[in-house]
């Protein structure tokens, strides 16, 4: 049998505010254990939630990027459940009316493009963190992220399979990143997904009975749980069994899914609404003011750098693969850096300096001034390629003055044509073998030769120059005894 895998995501993202969405704390990520926590987060009697507008606001910017209908009237409801992480025993969450609904999200794998259905997209506040020591025998529980506001984002089970998947979490990263919602760091928790997880015949438009599995730190554990579950499910069903409607967790080390509890449904957390906090009501002119502030997209941005700069799909795809590497690309090319030229330094050097320090665009010192004028300096001749690299290196980490380095080092290019051809004359008479192993037809003698010149040259010479001058020395019919005369 020829099974098919059905995924629909729930995806929990923490929303980059300030402070936590009922009071004033920070929501900061990390931070001693319950330093970032007062009476209202961590559920004193008595105390009253007050609604973070900067939370409400995001929520909005991620339901317009993900084309949603917003709802201009949606409130909150409790979710009642006990457990160590929740000190009020109940969580303040959106069922009935969730701030967004009926959205799409583009998705582009192996397999081809295709748009998911976002079922809804509502808001709610975070749970605090045990830790559990088996080895002392006891949970230790963190209530910093208690009351951090977060966004739910459930789509239909549109996605067929781990690329799918996986193409999905990117697709709403990179939305959400650009639009300043999360920073959406799978490694620090603030993206977190469950994937549920059906498989039914191929061909088949029946949808199968699902298990939802929790505890994915990863983009690849995501496609590892995905291809084992999948598995597991399509062997029982083989076997004659059935797929219990469960909740599991992904084991990270193990690579195994295993049973958690049985499903609950919503009737087991007797949702009410919340009553402490009033209704939200979106006025239309305000929907209108944040339609209006929306950034322009990833996906918008690539078309257009393929219409206005030319440039290919892999090099559009790169260069907004981070909105600040994105706005780094277009402020070089609004300096008159030519748009391949800059596309090929930032996917080249400025992403090989921030992998080997380890760092994200958006922390970068170096500014799109100073790659232009470093990049101008090359295309003006002043400056060689290796030498740029050079320049490029030392100015990076502090965005230093180019061209107090160049001058300071004495690095300008010797493009002088006399230059290099007294010292192309000097390498063929102390090199006579390589002249010869050359008019031999020996091609690697050549690059030996241009290497000899360049070093007499300190490396600053144009290696355009270089060749072609050696060019028509060996091939001219001159050799170094004639021409050094
Ligand atoms: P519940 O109310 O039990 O939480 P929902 O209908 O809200 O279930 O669906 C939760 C998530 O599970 C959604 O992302 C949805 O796309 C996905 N889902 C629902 N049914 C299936 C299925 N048979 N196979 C895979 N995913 C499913
Ligand atoms: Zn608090
Ligand atoms: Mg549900």
């Amino acid at each position: 049998m020829i099974w098919e895998t059905v995924i629909g995501l729930e995806v929990h993202v923490e929303l980059a505010t300030r402070t936590k969405i009922f009071c004033a704390c920070s929501t900061a990520f990390g931070g001693e254990p319950n330093t970032r926590c007062c009476p209202v987060c961590t559920g004193m009697p008595g105390t009253l939630p007050v609604l973070n507008r900067r939370a409400v606001e995001l929520a909005v910017k991620a339901g317009l990027g993900l084309d949603c209908a917003i709802t201009r009237h949606s409130r909150f409801d409790r979710k009642n459940y006990f457990y160590p992480d929740l000190p009020k025993a109940y969580q303040i969450s959106q069922l009935y009316l969730p701030i967004a609904r009926d959205g799409t999200v583009e998705i582009s794998s192996p397999a081809g493009r295709k748009a998911v259905r976002i079922r809804e997209l509502h808001l709610e506040e975070d749970a605090g963190k045990l830790t559990h020591d088996p080895a002392a025998g006891v949970s230790r529980v963190d209530y910093n992220r208690c009351g951090v506001p977060l966004i739910e984002i459930v789509t239909e089970p549109d996605l067929r399979g781990a690329e799918e998947a996986v193409a999905c979490l990117e697709a709403l990263r990179e939305i959400l990143r650009y639009l300043g919602v999360s920073g959406c760091k799978m490694q620090e928790g603030s993206l977190r997904c469950d994937v549920n997880l059906s498989v039914r015949p191929a061909g088949s438009g029946a949808l199968g009975p699902r298990t939802e599995m929790k505890n994915l730190g990863s983009f690849r554990a995501v496609a590892r749980a995905v291809e084992y579950e999948a598995r597991r499910q399509a062997a029982l069903l083989e076997g004659g069994g059935r797929v219990a409607r469960e909740t599991r967790r992904w084991d990270e080390e193990r690579n195994v899914s295993l049973p958690m509890r049985a499903k609950e449904e919503a009737r087991d957390y007797r949702y009410f609404p919340e009553p402490d906090l009033p209704p939200v009501e979106l006025a239309e002119e305000y929907l209108d003011r944040l339609r209006a502030a929306q950034p322009e997209l990833a996906r918008a941005k690539r078309a257009r750098y393929q219409a206005d700069y030319g440039l290919g799909e892999y090099d559009c795809r790169m260069l907004t693969s981070d909105p600040a590497l994105a706005r780094f690309f277009e402020a070089l090319a609004a300096l008159g850096t030519p748009a391949k030229q800059g596309a090929n330094w930032i996917m080249g050097e400025v992403l090989g300096a921030l992998s080997q320090r380890g760092i994200e665009p958006g922390e970068m010192k170096l500014t799109p001034p100073t790659l232009a004028r470093l990049i101008a300096l090359v295309e003006a001749g002043t400056l060689n390629r290796n030498t740029a690299v050079k320049v490029f290196e030392a100015v990076f980490d502090t965005d230093g003055d180019v061209d107090a380095f160049v001058a300071a080092h004495g690095l300008e290019q010797v493009s002088d044509g006399g230059l290099i051809r007294e010292a192309a004359v000097r390498a063929l008479e102390a090199n006579p073998r390589s002249v010869e192993d050359y008019r031999g037809g020996k091609a690697r003698a050549f690059g030996f030769l241009v290497g000899q010149v360049m070093r007499q040259l300190g490396g600053k010479a144009d290696p355009r120059t270089v060749n072609a001058v050696l060019r028509e020395l060996l091939d001219g019919g001159g050799g170094p005894a004639r021409t050094g005369a």
